[in-house]
């Protein structure tokens, strides 16, 4: 579910909401207050980052398994 960011305009408090797609604001209040009188916020920090790397093990495949000349 997506995370919305709501602005109180009457405590003018932030907070973030997690609602369904196809939900209305009016369905959001305040948290701190009780108003629904909020305002959606447009989420611009939707960017999902992943800090550090995996290893990638070098694996030097140099079995190739050679021709074993054994002659007699
Ligand atoms: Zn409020």
């Amino acid at each position: 579910m997506p995370i919305y960011e709501y602005k109180c305009s009457k405590c003018s408090r932030l907070f973030s909401v997690l609602q369904k797609i196809g939900m209305s604001e009016k369905d959001t209040v305040c948290p701190d207050c009780g108003s629904n009188n909020v305002k959606k916020l447009l989420s611009a920090f939707s960017c999902s980052a992943a800090e550090g790397g995996a290893f990638m093990p070098s694996a030097s495949a140099d079995a190739c398994g050679g021709g074993g000349g054994g002659g007699g």
